[in-house]
């Protein structure tokens, strides 16, 4: 299998970032392109912390994975679901704007990371498919050979992050609202939908909400890979 010569570093400490750029993904969707002043970088699948601070010194903290390739140097980019009551969440999307200032700290993580292993097959389940992104345009820019395939679920058209970068790559799946005349796949992912990904071997890496991460890892061992062949990511509530 061949690897890439991706070196794993100790997080860093808590650092400001300045917020350069703001994109709305989808209605409740926005990508932050966040400046580091000691950046360093991280392997795809590695998220930061964020901590929010009250003036009356309360704090909020929570994660958020890298969605960029590590070649963008100098920044990451967060992208970041709103959720109707998040805290943190909410806070990135009413209130931060280019040009703010915003605590973070990382990159996190060893064990859902990509280091250059082909083939792999990438299973996001809504904002899940952050982490897989990143995997994905860093797999496009350093081993545009390796195999790579993403099976993506979502709701609905209007619910598709970085539609504009998910070519003959990326199987999609529309849970409820599939786009007018669409032919593909419908539904919760299944043992089809694995199966048309065509990466019967190699790697997996599977990322979303509890319910889904399971349903994935089941249809996955079903299929036939192997419990060490098969790495999750939950983005569950953080209680
Ligand atoms: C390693 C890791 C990486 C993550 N990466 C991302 C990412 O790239 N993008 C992203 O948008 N989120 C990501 N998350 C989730 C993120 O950390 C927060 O949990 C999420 O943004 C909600 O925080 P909040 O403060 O807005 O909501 P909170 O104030 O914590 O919660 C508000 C309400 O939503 C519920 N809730 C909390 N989290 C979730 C959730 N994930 N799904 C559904 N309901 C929830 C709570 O139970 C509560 O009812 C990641 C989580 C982990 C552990």
């Amino acid at each position: 299998m061949e690897r890439l010569t991706l070196s794993q570093r100790a997080p860093g400490r808590w650092q400001l970032g300045t917020v350069t750029a703001i994109a709305q993904e989808t209605p409740r969707v926005k990508s932050f392109r966040v400046r580091l002043p000691m950046w360093m970088p991280h392997l795809p699948g590695q998220h930061y912390d964020v901590r929010l601070t009250a003036p009356d010194g309360y704090r909020a903290q929570r994660s958020y994975s890298v969605a960029s390739s590590p070649l963008d140097e100098g920044e990451i980019e967060l992208t970041v679901d709103r959720l109707d009551d998040g805290e943190v969440s909410a806070y990135f999307h009413d209130v931060l704007m280019e040009g703010d200032e915003v605590e973070v700290r990382g990159p996190f993580a060893s064990y859902f990371v990509w280091r250059g292993e082909s083939p792999t097959v990438l299973i996001g389940g809504g904002s899940g498919v952050v982490p897989l992104m990143a995997m994905l345009r860093h797999q496009r820019r350093v081993m545009p050979d390796a195999i790579m395939r993403l099976i993506y679920s979502v709701r609905s058209a209007s619910d598709v992050i970085y539609a504009d970068e998910l070519g003959d790559d990326t199987l999609i799946t529309y849970t409820r609202e599939p786009p007018e005349g669409w032919t593909g796949h419908t539904g919760r992912i299944d043992a089809a939908l694995i199966a048309a990904a065509g990466v019967a071997s190699g790697i997996a890496f599977i990322c979303g909400s509890n319910a889904f991460v399971e349903t994935a890892a089941g249809l996955l061992l079903a299929a036939g890979f192997a419990p060490q062949q098969i790495r999750t990511e939950r983005f569950g509530p953080t209680g």
